[in-house]
């Protein structure tokens, strides 16, 4: 079916997507386009994202017309995802979901932290395009984008389990799932803005890290959008030729351009940017590559993330022994750049960047 939006252009609502994809004002509009009080837009709202009850749950709260209007044909359903498996990790702090949409096709959506820091990992499409070769999710190559509704729905659902489990409020959101969220940048953008909307889930935009291949246009999106995300771009290797390799869409969006978009979002957004690298042994882990990287980004906004390689199925590569990525660290650290490591939680689950995949495939 279709919405019609405030500013009147028709916005594609499937029965996929449901009620969880659609801001407040659109809400609204689906109220007074079926003849209802404007106003039950906001309740309907705050019924769809509230934690721990799920719409099911709580609609006997909703007033008697928004009852009748969901129950009839005008009205969208909400379940969007179902949760097939929870997988625990043996540290107890990290959970995947294997989550199935309206159309039998299934994602991941990763719960970890401690207390008082909870994240969902969100994947954003049913596999991906983009076809990094060590990645589990690139090796599936890509499916079908996700919908808004989809990616708001994996969000509800790892906050609700969060609250279940650990009796605490989802504070953090990574985009870092299945999926170039910038390849599907509409959806995701429109899921980030419900997500973050203080009426429903309120997740801080500040807490939001979006995760990019280097999608230039999409990062430049990111850059002149309203609310300030958090940006982290996958760089991986800091040559053309060596990145090309292991990122194909780097022969689309060289070094060059990724870092120009990269150095707008700084500007726009007085942030730094997080350049992720995965550490390959014996592929992109030697000293002088890192000294390659600090001269590429000396100068930059910029924080280095470390990922040592997660086992993949698809890729002979392994992660680096502890020394190597301590030595590749120092030689960042010596010419000044801030570096972290990516704690490697929930890899015993297959949980960890890069393995998450779905195991059925439906109507390819
Ligand atoms: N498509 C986005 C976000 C999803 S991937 C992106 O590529 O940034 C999230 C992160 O996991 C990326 O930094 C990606 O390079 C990294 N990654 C992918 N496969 C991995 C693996 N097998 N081991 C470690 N990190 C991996
Ligand atoms: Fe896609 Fe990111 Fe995996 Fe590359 S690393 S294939 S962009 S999900």
């Amino acid at each position: 079916m279709s919405v019609v939006n405030a500013e009147g252009k028709g916005n594609a609502v499937s029965g996929l997507s449901g009620l969880s994809g659609l801001s407040v004002a659109e809400l609204e509009e689906l109220m007074v386009r079926d003849g209802l009080a404007r106003t039950h837009g906001l309740r309907l709202f705050k019924a769809v994202h509230q934690v721990p009850h799920d719409l099911g749950e709580s609609r006997g709260m909703l007033p008697p017309p928004v009852q009748r209007w969901l129950d009839g044909p005008g009205g969208l359903g909400v379940a969007v995802v179902e949760e097939v498996r929870e997988t625990e990790s043996g540290d107890g702090w990290t959970r995947k979901y294997l989550l199935r949409m309206g159309d039998g096709q299934e994602v991941e959506s990763v719960l970890m932290g401690f207390p008082g820091r909870f994240t969902a990992c969100l994947s954003t499409q049913v596999g991906c395009a983009m076809g990094c070769v060590f990645c589990a999710t690139g090796q599936m190559g890509l499916v079908r984008n996700l919908e808004a509704g989809e990616i708001v729905a994996q969000a509800l659902h790892v906050a609700r389990r969060c609250r279940e489990l650990h009796g605490e409020r989802l504070r953090n959101l990574v985009v870092m799932g299945m999926g170039e969220p910038l390849h599907n940048a509409e959806a995701t953008l429109k899921a980030l803005e419900v997500l973050t909307d203080t009426r429903g889930l309120g997740i801080g935009p500040a807490h939001v890290t979006l995760s990019t291949v280097g999608h230039v246009p999409g990062i430049r999106r990111v850059a002149r959008h309203p609310l300030r995300f958090r940006l982290a771009v996958s760089l991986h290797a800091a040559t053309d030729e060596e990145r090309s390799e292991l990122v194909p869409v780097n022969r689309r969006w060289p070094l060059r351009e990724v870092l120009e978009a990269c150095e707008e979002y700084s500007e726009l957004k007085g942030e730094r940017v997080f350049m992720a690298w995965t550490l390959i042994a014996g592929k992109n882990d030697s000293e002088e590559q890192a000294r390659q990287l600090a001269a590429l980004l000396a100068g930059r906004a910029v924080q280095v993330n470390l990922i040592p390689l997660n086992p993949t199925e698809g890729f002979a590569g392994g992660a680096p022994t502890d020394e190597r990525v301590e030595a590749f660290q120092r030689v960042l650290l010596e010419a000044g750049l801030p570096v972290t490591r990516r704690q490697r939680r929930g890899i015993d689950v297959g949980a960890g960047c890069g393995q998450l995949r779905s195991e059925r495939r439906v109507g390819r």
